[in-house]
């Protein structure tokens, strides 16, 4: 089963991920997780893809298609979540060829719906763990010590580009790019929208069944 998350920065798909993760064994392909591991690493990824994420900027799509594609072939997992990726209608055209040359396709694309207003909220108080990506809110969930993740002792700051100027860029890429690609997958009858604004639980709840997951 190969499913897309999509939606604006910030509409909960990496925290939605991780439960599919922990509960279902899905693996996750987080386009945004790979970039910054390579800006970590200082690898040529890194460095080129750095200058794009800290002004909020799509990093180029023959990028991120080589880049997938490598991600796509190096593993066998069938069950994936792709989180990040999709944002461009040429990355969904490429990946419907790369899928079809495997005889594969995506099963479903799980528009999370958000009211674009608290998201700067939620961005601005995010903050993630630089070795294990779990995400945290000063707000609504501060982790047990500060500075220090909960689940694996990594270290836990906002990323560069959770910062307000760079978060209306975002969303403004969003808007430009992400909403053709959804209509992409409307046409082709396999999106399935779900309210983002609900409790993590609730929205946990309704992907299940969108998936036909019943227990
Ligand atoms: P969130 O982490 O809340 O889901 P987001 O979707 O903006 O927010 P990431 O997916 O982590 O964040 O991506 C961060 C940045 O990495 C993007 O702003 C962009 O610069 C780059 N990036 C990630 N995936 C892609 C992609 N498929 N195409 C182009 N750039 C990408
Ligand atoms: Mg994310």
């Amino acid at each position: 089963m190969k499913i897309i998350f999509i939606g604006a920065p910030g509409s909960g798909k990496g925290t939605q991920s991780r439960e599919f993760i922990d509960k279902y064994g899905y693996v996750q392909l987080s386009t945004g997780d790979l970039l910054r591991g390579a800006i970590i690493q200082g690898s040529d990824l890194g460095i080129l893809a750095k200058n794009f994420m800290d002004q909020g900027k799509l990093v180029p799509d023959e990028i991120m298609i080589g880049l997938v594609k490598n991600y796509l072939t190096s593993q066998s997992e069938k069950s994936v979540i792709l989180d990040g990726f999709p944002r461009t209608i040429a990355q969904a055209e490429s990946l419907d060829l790369m899928l079809k040359s495997n005889a594969d396709q995506i099963d479903k694309v799980i528009y999370f719906k958000i009211n674009p207003q608290i998201l700067v909220e939620r961005l601005t108080g995010r903050r993630t763990c630089t070795n294990c990506s779990e995400i945290y809110h000063i707000k609504t969930k501060p982790g047990k010590a500060s500075g220090v993740c909960d689940k694996c002792g990594g270290q836990v700051v906002q990323r560069p580009d959770d910062k307000e100027d760079v978060i209306v860029e975002r969303l403004a890429q969003f808007e430009k790019n992400t909403g053709p690609t959804i209509e992409y997958y409307r046409t082709k009858k396999t999106l399935f929208e779900i309210d983002g604004m609900q409790r993590p639980s609730i929205v946990f709840e309704e992907i299940k069944k969108s998936l036909g997951l019943l227990i």
